[in-house]
């Protein structure tokens, strides 16, 4: 330990140039930034809902933006409002749909089991989001 700080005081510094300090100081911001993106920015893009009727896909919506969702021509109706996703109206007799609880985090589903329409939360990464227009 002596022998690194005497080093360090006498050696080490006098030979680090004002560039080699600037280069850390970059390098250290830019990994700050692409944490910080990540952990900001990806999160509310990476949830979606997966609208499936029957077993096939019907849509893909972000929860990010608030919208309703007319499923299956009509037959059902989800709600996006501040990240969670709701079955606000159903034509099934049971309606237990309607009565289940809002979806927000990912693998949640709300099924419709009379319509065969079932709603999941995905994550960004793992569906084929990238084709879809933002
Ligand atoms: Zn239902």
């Amino acid at each position: 330990m002596k022998k690194f700080t005497i080093y360090l005081a006498g050696d080490g510094l006098p030979h680090m140039k004002k560039q080699d300090i600037f280069l850390i100081f970059i390098i250290l911001v830019i990994a700050a930034c692409a944490y910080c993106a990540h952990y900001y920015i990806a999160p509310p893009e990476g949830n979606y809902v997966e609208v499936k009727v029957d077993g096939v896909i019907e849509g893909t919506y972000s929860l990010s933006e608030d919208q309703e969702i007319v499923i299956n021509g009509g037959t059902n109706v989800l709600k996006i409002e501040d990240g969670k996703a709701k079955m606000i109206e159903a034509d099934c007799p049971d309606q237990l749909c309607v009565h289940q609880k809002e979806i927000s985090a990912a693998h949640e589903s709300i099924i419709c089991l009379p319509n065969k329409v079932v709603v999941q939360t995905v994550t960004g990464n793992e569906s084929g989001i990238d084709a879809m227009t933002n």
